[in-house]
């Protein structure tokens, strides 16, 4: 068994969580959910609702490209070793925030 199956498997199932909220907001963005509500005032809502499912996709989608660039690590079994400074990740911090990229000491200095 690999070292990080568990996080591993993890990942895929909030990468696959991702992708189908994404598809979902995507036909709510398109109005493939209904054509939009005839009365004005209700169209302005409607709007302002896109706007925060937007939001919500975008930060969906960046979330997305984490967990990617985390499962390339893994399968590169590279995936404890920080990206700065080549330490090593602790597992502790893995399993907070599986798809960080950096050791406690680099996030510290970036901040
Ligand atoms: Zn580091």
């Amino acid at each position: 068994m690999m070292k990080y199956e568990l996080i591993r498997d993890e990942l895929i199932k909030k990468h696959k969580e991702l992708e189908q909220r994404l598809k979902n907001t995507q036909k709510h963005i398109n109005h493939e959910d209904g054509p939009p509500d005839p009365d004005f005032a209700e169209q302005a809502i409607e709007r302002q609702n896109d706007d925060v499912v937007y939001g919500l996709n975008e930060s969906a989608r960046s979330e997305i490209m984490q967990i990617k660039k985390a499962l390339e690590r893994i399968d590169n079994n590279e995936y404890d070793l920080c990206l700065e400074c080549g330490e090593q990740i602790t597992i502790e911090r893995l399993q907070v925030i599986p798809y960080t990229s950096l050791c406690v000491g680099c996030v510290d200095k970036k901040s």
